[in-house]
C-alpha cells in the first residue's frame, strides 16, 4: 500500500463537493475511504455554479477537467456593471493560463461527474441514507452511528473522521460547537431559459455582476450555454431569513437586460446566507476528527470561492494523510496548511460586498478607480487566488 493512509480505516461524512472530492484524492494516493450521505438518492440539487481555476487546476489532477467539460461555458472575465444603467464599469480577467479556464457550469452536472468518479473507484465506497447521528470515543478512535430514514441504526469504527458535512455540520454540534450565522443578506437563485439565455449568453462573453447599494446580482451561461443562471444578492434582516417571502425585492428600476432575465427567471429560491465563525477549529478534541469545507469555514458567496475552498481542502487533507502515517500530526498540518488561505479567501469576499454594495458618492469613487485600472493589473491583483496550485501549500 503507498504512503502512510493505507491501513486506516477513514469515514467521510457527506457527499457533497468537499466528501466526494477528499475520497476520490485519497483514492489518488491508494488510500479506501467510506462516505455516508444522509440523502437517499444523490441527484440535482442546487443552481449554477462558477468554478475558478484554482479549484480547476485540482479537478484537473483528479482526472476530471476534461469530464467536465461538455457541461461547462468557460468565462475568460468578470464584467462589472451599474445595477441601474448597465453601464460597463471594468472587465476582469478570471482565466489562469492554460492548464485551468474558469468555468461556469450547474452544480448538479459538477457533482453528478464527481459521483461518477466515485461509484466506478473500488477504493472507495458509498452509502447513501444514512444520516450521522453520533460520534464516540472508541479504543480504535471514534465510533460513528448512522441512522436510515426507516429508522434502521449501524455503526462504523473509524480511524479518521472526515466531516464534510456542510454549512449546518452535524459534527460540529456533536462537538459542541458554536453554529454558522446568519450573515445579513439573502441570494435569490433562479434559472433562465429559451431564447432570452440564449440571446443573454451570447452577448455576455462570460459572468456579469451588477452592483448596487446593499444588493447586486451575477448572471452566467450553465448547461454549456444553453441556460442562465441567475443570482439576486440583498442585504436583509434576520427576520427575512426564515423565509416566507417568493420574490427578491429592489431590483425593478435596474438595467433592462437584468430586468429581462428576472422576468423570464423560472421560481427563484431564497437561500439565507450563512457563515461559520472564523475562530471555529477544524481539527476536533479527539484529534481524530476533521472539519472540512463549509463545516469548517462556510464562507460568504461574493468570490464565488466556497465550492473552490472545499475542492482545495479535499485534495491537501488527502495528501497530508499520505504522507504523515500520524493521524494527529497529519490533522495539524492540514489546518495549518489552509487556514492562511481560506482566511484570505474569506477577507476578499467580505472586501467584495463592501465594493459592489457602495452606495453613492462612495461608488462614484469606486466606478472612477476600476476604470482607471488596467485589466492587467486586475489580473495580477487576483494572482494569489487563481494561480494557487498544491505546491503553494507545502
Ligand atoms: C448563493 C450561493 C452561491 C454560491 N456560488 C458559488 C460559486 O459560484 N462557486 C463556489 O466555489 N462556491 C459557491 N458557493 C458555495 C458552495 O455552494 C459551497 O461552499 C459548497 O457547496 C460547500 O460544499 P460542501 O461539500 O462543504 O457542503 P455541502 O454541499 O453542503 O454538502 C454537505 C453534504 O453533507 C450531507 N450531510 C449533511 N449532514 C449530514 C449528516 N448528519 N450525515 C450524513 N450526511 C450529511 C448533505 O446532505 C450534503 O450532501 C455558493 C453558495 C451560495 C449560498
Amino acid at each position: 500500500m503507498l504512503g502512510g493512509g493505507g491501513d486506516r480505516t477513514i469515514v467521510i461524512v457527506g457527499a457533497g463537493i468537499a466528501g466526494l472530492t477528499t475520497a476520490l484524492a485519497l483514492a489518488r494516493h491508494g488510500i479506501s475511504s467510506t462516505i455516508f450521505e444522509r440523502a437517499e438518492t444523490l441527484n440535482e440539487v442546487g443552481a449554477g455554479l462558477q468554478i475558478p481555476p484554482n479549484a480547476l487546476r485540482v479537478l484537473t489532477r483528479l482526472g476530471l477537467t476534461e469530464r467536465l467539460r461538455p457541461y461547462a461555458v468557460s468565462a475568460i472575465s468578470v464584467t462589472l456593471r451599474a445595477g441601474k444603467s448597465g453601464r460597463k464599469l471594468a472587465a476582469v480577467p478570471v482565466g489562469s493560463g492554460l492548464d485551468a479556464p474558469y468555468f461556469s457550469m450547474h452544480r448538479a452536472d459538477l457533482q453528478s461527474v464527481l459521483l461518477d468518479a466515485v461509484r466506478v473507484e473500488s477504493l472507495i465506497h458509498l452509502e447513501s441514507d444514512r444520516e450521522l447521528v453520533a460520534l464516540t470515543a472508541s479504543s480504535r478512535g471514534v465510533d460513528a452511528e448512522f441512522v436510515s430514514a426507516n429508522g434502521e441504526r449501524a455503526h462504523s469504527a473509524a480511524d479518521l473522521v472526515v466531516a464534510a458535512d456542510g454549512v449546518n455540520s452535524r459534527v460540529a454540534s456533536l462537538n459542541v460547537l458554536s453554529p454558522a450565522t446568519f450573515a445579513g443578506a439573502i441570494a435569490w437563485r433562479a434559472r433562465v431559459t429559451g431564447k432570452v439565455a440564449l440571446d443573454f449568453n451570447a452577448r455576455s462573453g462570460g459572468i456579469t455582476a451588477w452592483l448596487g447599494p446593499a444588493r447586486h446580482a451575477v448572471a452566467y451561461p450553465i448547461r454549456f450555454g444553453n441556460e442562465t443562471n441567475l443570482v439576486l444578492v440583498e442585504k436583509a434582516g434576520a427576520e427575512h431569513a426564515a423565509g416566507g417571502e417568493t420574490v427578491p425585492r429592489g431590483f425593478s428600476n435596474w438595467d433592462a437586460v437584468l430586468r429581462r432575465l428576472i422576468d423570464e427567471a423560472g421560481a427563484f429560491t431564497p437561500w439565507p446566507l450563512l457563515t461559520a465563525p472564523a475562530e471555529r477549529p477544524w481539527v476536533m478534541a479527539d484529534r481524530r476528527t476533521v472539519l472540512i469545507g463549509d463545516a469548517a469555514h462556510a464562507i460568504l458567496p461574493y468570490a464565488a470561492q466556497g465550492a473552490a475552498m472545499a475542492i482545495e481542502d479535499g485534495f491537501v487533507l488527502a495528501r497530508t494523510i499520505y504522507d504523515d502515517p500520524d493521524i494527529n500530526a497529519a490533522l495539524g498540518l492540514f489546518e495549518a496548511q489552509r487556514r492562511e488561505r481560506v482566511a484570505r479567501v474569506a477577507a476578499r469576499a467580505r472586501f467584495h460586498r463592501f465594493v459592489y454594495h457602495l452606495p453613492p458618492p462612495l461608488s462614484l469613487g469606486r466606478d472612477l478607480v476600476m476604470a482607471a485600472m488596467p485589466p492587467s493589473r486586475l489580473q495580477k491583483s487576483l494572482a494569489w487566488l487563481y494561480d494557487w496550485d498544491l505546491a503553494d501549500s507545502a
